[in-house]
């Protein structure tokens, strides 16, 4: 079985998304630095308190390009971020972008 969930927020080390069966909860997976919009599938490991998986992860223009910091079982954004992120997403856009492992 596979769940469809979209991404709440993206930044150059993760995708953030709610889990399908405990809204409070919030999973990662890796975003390779890659802001733009696409859908990813996560059919691996199960991720920590909770048993989902295979999951297709959308990212679009609702996501929003930040970094989302855990604090106890609470998660805000991380303000700070906001103006990199926002910066390397045009980039790469406008393909101008080199990804770390590639310089
Ligand atoms: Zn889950």
């Amino acid at each position: 079985m596979e769940y469809e969930v979209y991404a709440i927020a993206i930044d150059d080390t993760y995708i953030y998304y709610r889990c399908p069966f405990d809204l409070r909860l919030i999973h990662t997976h890796g975003s390779d630095e890659d802001l733009l919009n696409r859908v990813e599938f996560r059919s691996g490991h199960q991720s920590g308190d909770c048993k989902c998986k295979n999951m297709k992860i959308n990212i679009g223009d609702y996501t929003e390009r930040i970094t989302l910091i855990k604090g106890g079982y609470y998660w805000k954004k991380s303000l700070k971020s906001k103006k990199r992120l926002k910066l390397i997403y045009q980039l790469q856009k406008d393909k101008k972008y080199i990804k770390k492992k590639d310089r």
